[in-house]
């Protein structure tokens, strides 16, 4: 191994290669401490040359590497595994400047994406994904999950925003596609192969990226409803807005658990509905009253300004108030809209028969029928629990990751999921690119 650090310094310099306990402890473990492992170093390559000599130098010595960016993923794949040395993308972070014309950026894959936000608004302009872990996650992990986020309904995931990207293979060779031509059919996308590929294929070491309007007049809605199934019947009424920029759904513990950890009221009782939908709409012209008019049948509350900034902290603390009590079984599932209902029940069904005194916590982005299941406290009901959830959200049409990827912690499902020949489709892909299996192995793969 000391050959190895020897050689990894000499790519990058002593600075970059961190093999202090100390200095490697944040990088070994996952935002939810449920995935931890060791690496010999911690490397920080600052460019694509760097990152080529840091594979080529692992390659040689046969020690694999685990990308990391934010290390907020929630399914263990930014996390070092047996002895693998950790590629940290912390210093990709410069920003081109933003092409109006084009409504386009370059970011290195260290770029966080609030960053990348304040950076296209200087511009007037706007990065459409966004999510709670904005201040910590990267462009290049977001780009490697598909990240997904809150306006998804308005702008797609990550993929609709990539143009083009860097990336180094495994062999050293570097792909360059950073032009942002809107069209070209010169093949298949390399680019669109590495979205979502979870580090396995290639380290993306910048990214072209779509921008959008950024819309200064907003306004939200709380809207209480007696179930999922009337919050999901709010839906064909609420595609009709021109400014619909996120439709959350919070399932009543969600908002009580979010407000109690930042030591709020709830805007409304969370006992006092089966659901609560959380409407934003952004544009250039105040939506406030299109939104009002549409929702005047409903019960709950509207909020501008300070108001709707509140709405929005309480939904971006889901997450952060469930990780303050305790390390969830958490599963990020998706399924046809009108099926949402039956997999709640389903999971609160099993949770009276298998763990009563477990902790359901759901919350989720409505529109696309992406829930966000937390289950505290399942103790040994944990794995049949697992089963459950995700078989349930299979056999009704629907995915086992909507947003976080598969990790370490869904790979035996992926073949359920997709079917024999899909996942030696992405075996053959992944030989094929990677035939040492130098990259991020465990990740996305059964048996990797
Ligand atoms: C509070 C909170 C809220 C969240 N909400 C959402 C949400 O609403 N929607 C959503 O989609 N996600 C959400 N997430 C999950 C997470 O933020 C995303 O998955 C994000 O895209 C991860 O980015 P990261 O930079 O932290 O990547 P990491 O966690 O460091 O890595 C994620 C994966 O990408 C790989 N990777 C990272 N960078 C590179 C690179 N440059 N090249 C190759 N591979 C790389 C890693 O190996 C790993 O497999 C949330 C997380 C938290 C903590």
């Amino acid at each position: 191994m000391s050959t190895l650090v020897a050689a990894l310094r000499s790519v990058v310099g002593d600075d970059h290669v961190l093999t202090d306990s100390d200095l490697r402890a944040t990088y070994e473990t996952d935002w939810l401490r449920q995935w931890t492992g060791t690496t010999p170093c911690v490397v920080r390559p600052g460019t694509a040359e760097e990152v080529a000599g840091v594979l080529r130098a692992c390659a040689a010595e046969g020690v694999a590497v685990v990308p990391q960016g934010g290390n907020t993923g929630l399914v263990g794949g930014s996390v070092p595994r047996r002895g693998a040395v950790l590629l940290s993308t912390q210093r990709f972070t410069e920003l081109g400047e933003v092409d109006a014309r084009a409504m386009q950026v370059t970011a290195g894959a260290g770029v966080t994406i609030e960053q990348l936000q304040r950076h296209a608004r200087a511009a007037e302009l706007d990065f459409a994904v966004d999510w709670g872990a904005r201040a910590t996650a990267t462009v290049g992990g977001a780009v490697n999950t598909n990240a997904g986020g809150s306006r998804v309904v308005r702008f797609g995931t990550m993929r609709a925003q990539v143009m083009g990207l860097q990336a180094v293979l495994a062999d050293g060779s570097v792909i360059t596609q950073l032009g942002g031509l809107p069209k070209e059919t010169a093949g298949p996308s390399i680019t669109n192969l590495l979205v979502g590929s979870e580090g396995t294929l290639a380290i993306v070491t910048a990214a072209r990226l779509k921008l959008v309007p950024w819309y200064r007049h907003t306004a939200a809605a709380l809207v209480a409803c007696d179930s999922l199934v009337h919050a999901v019947g709010l839906l064909p009424k609420l595609r009709q807005l021109p400014s619909l920029d996120a439709v959350e759904v919070l399932l009543p513990e969600a908002l009580q658990a979010a407000c109690k950890h930042l030591g709020m009221k709830p805007p409304i009782d969370p006992a006092s509905a089966g659901a609560f939908v959380l409407v934003d709409c952004a544009a250039h012209r105040d939506p406030t009253d299109e939104l009002a008019g549409l929702l005047s049948s409903e019960r709950g509350i509207l909020a501008v300004g300070a108001q709707r900034e509140q709405l929005f902290t309480i939904r971006d603390h889901v997450t952060i108030a469930i990780g303050a009590l305790g390390v969830p079984l958490k599963l990020d599932i998706a399924v046809p809209v009108l099926n949402l209902d039956r997999v709640v029940r389903a999971i609160r069904g099993s949770l009276r028969e298998l763990a009563p005194n477990a902790r359901l916590i759901v919350f989720g982005h409505l529109a696309e029928g992406n829930l966000h299941v937390n289950i505290l406290d399942a103790g040994d009901a944990a794995d049949a629990l697992r089963h459950l959830v995700l078989t349930t959200a299979i056999d009704l049409g629907g995915t086992i990751s909507a947003e976080h990827g598969i990790g370490v912690a869904k790979t035996e499902w992926l073949e359920r999921l997709k079917g024999p020949a899909h996942v030696a489709a992405l075996r053959a892909i992944k030989h094929a690119l990677d035939p040492a299996g130098l990259l991020n192995p465990g990740v996305l793969l059964p048996g990797d």
